[in-house]
């Protein structure tokens, strides 16, 4: 069986000393095992990003843009490799992986700007003779932790910039999806990328532990579920690094009584179900006001996945592919199935689909009444679930939003400039989407979420991350006339 191995310095290695399985989520076969990183391994990981880093600092930004205009031509020239990839070891549709890719491609394209980013600011003449400027400087080693769901897009949306300016990496990607990282590792090399500035590590805990108690790693940026997200925070920050650590999701859909009811019932049911429901930015509430519009919208709902087609990703006419392990399917399931004890009404039952094969597959379910106080409102399932969470005005729905502990994204569906416009001011939600059900930002803006959907202070990509991934250094200068030069003991003042 293959062993998938790290990338070090341009160099694969790792023993087959621990492992862990990779599946295909099509048929659940385990297609290859991947190393699991010990302590010293990621040590070493380590060290080499150490090791590549004055040079790396020192290149000038041109060369750094370069391998940035480079990564984009190979990214879109290998778009179907690694679009293979990912479906093999995640299961999500062909269509879904290239959609992935090209919105990581955005990173590239932003990081290509970096002469832009990295200037400075300066003040001339601040006091007589005296000059001020700042510079931004790479902080130096940064750990690159990901989820399963976005193999491709989730490290582009670190690397890239974080690379860009001028640091030196070690990138830790789910040990379920392993391949599409070194892929793009080698892609970043062949790119132009020295070795050693990009490395990749594969495990669990140990892995990640090693990464976040080293002190030569200065921040820390992480993706995946909250609990982990919170304990990532919590160990990095404790140790003095720079973190951000983003975390899970419950994205709630408002849905006005102006709203267009078809235009809404097409965007819950594309937000809902695409990629399994194992989104981030996957709708999984939706918040009808009025029993009027609950009543069409599930109706609508209900009528359109009647008909969706789910099965293997790599096969054109799936919509939609299984999720990513055994474990993960049957605790989606169990939300459906015990959502009616809860209260709740379940409209449409996945769960009693059956598909041929040992693959992951369910199927798609809806479930009317859902409500604060019940499991499947409360928690995410991160799987092809839509819940109906029905409100009796703008302000409840506005009320129940903000009531909850997630705050990734959310989005309002109406026809009225000054409900949008409300909705925009009142929601507590990180990213908002006015009759866009999934309001990821493009590339030259930043990702992320409030509350516990976010630890640390920056979001993620675009400019934001060009502050987390540098620090500030303001220099202050004179170049006295030497017929002034004289002796004073007072404070600099700059008058
Ligand atoms: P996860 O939290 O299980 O894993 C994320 C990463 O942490 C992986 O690399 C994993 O190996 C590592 N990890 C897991 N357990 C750990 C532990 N105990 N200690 C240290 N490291 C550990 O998340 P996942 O299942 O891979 O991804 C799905 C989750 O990610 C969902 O909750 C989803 O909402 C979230 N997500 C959030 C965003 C966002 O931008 N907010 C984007 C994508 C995914």
């Amino acid at each position: 069986m293959d062993l998938i191995r790290h990338h070090v310095a341009g160099q694969s290695t790792g023993s087959p000393e621990r492992t862990g399985p990779v599946y295909d989520p099509a048929t659940g076969a385990v297609q290859a095992e991947v190393a699991f990183a010990s302590t010293a391994e990621t040590d070493a990981a380590i060290a080499a990003a150490a090791a590549a880093l004055p040079a790396w600092r020192a290149t000038s930004l041109i060369k750094r843009a370069d391998v940035f205009f480079r990564l984009r031509h190979l990214l879109v020239e290998r778009a179907d490799d690694l679009a293979a990839i990912i479906t093999a070891e995640h299961g999500k549709v062909l269509s879904d992986a290239k959609g992935e890719i090209s919105r990581g491609i955005e990173n590239v394209e932003f990081a290509a700007g970096l002469v832009h980013l990295l200037k400075g600011e300066h003040a001339e003449q601040v006091s007589r003779g005296v000059d001020v400027h700042s510079v931004k400087q790479p902080v130096g080693v940064v750990a690159a932790i990901t989820p399963f769901n976005f193999p491709v897009m989730v490290p582009l949306w670190m690397t890239a910039s974080a690379i860009a300016c001028g640091n030196t990496v070690v990138l830790k990607p789910s040990e379920k999806d392993p391949s599409a990282a070194l892929f793009l590792a080698k892609l970043y090399e062949e790119a132009g990328l020295p070795a050693g500035v990009l490395n990749v590590v594969h495990g669990d805990k140990v892995a990640v532990d090693a990464l976040l108690d080293s002190p030569t790693v200065r921040a820390v940026s992480f993706v995946g579920s909250t609990p982990i997200a919170r304990s990532i925070y919590e160990r990095a920050a404790a140790a003095g690094k720079r973190v951000q650590a983003l975390g899970g999701a419950k994205n709630h859909m408002v849905v006005m009584p102006d709203a267009d009811l078809d235009a809404a019932a097409d965007a819950a049911v594309s937000a809902a179900y695409g990629s399994a429901g194992e989104r981030c930015m996957a709708v999984s509430v939706l918040v009808p006001v009025g029993d009027d519009v609950a009543d069409a919208l599930v109706e609508k709902v209900a009528e359109r996945i009647a008909g969706l087609s789910i099965g293997p990703g790599t096969d054109a006419a799936s919509e939609m592919g299984p999720l990513i392990t055994r474990e993960h399917r049957d605790k989606v399931a169990a939300y459906v199935t015990g959502a009616a004890a809860e209260g709740a009404t379940v409209v449409v039952d996945g769960t009693t689909q059956r598909f041929e094969g040992d693959g992951f597959f369910i199927g798609v379910s809806l479930v009317d009444r859902v409500a604060p106080g019940m499991k499947v409102y409360d928690e995410e399932i991160f799987g092809p679930v839509l819940g109906v969470a029905r409100v009796a005005s703008y302000d409840e729905a506005v009320a129940l939003v903000n009531a909850s502990p997630f705050a990734n994204g959310t989005a309002v569906f109406t026809r009225d400039g000054g409900t949008a416009r409300q909705f925009e001011f009142d929601i507590e939600v990180g990213m908002v989407g006015i009759n866009v059900p999934i309001p990821v930002p493009v590339g030259a803006f930043s990702f992320g979420g409030w509350k516990n959907s976010l630890f640390g202070d920056s979001h993620i990509y675009g400019p934001e991350s060009v502050h987390f991934y540098t620090r500030s250094k303001v220099v202050t200068t004179r170049w006295p006339d030497p017929s002034e030069s004289q002796i004073s003991l007072g404070f600099p003042s700059n008058h």
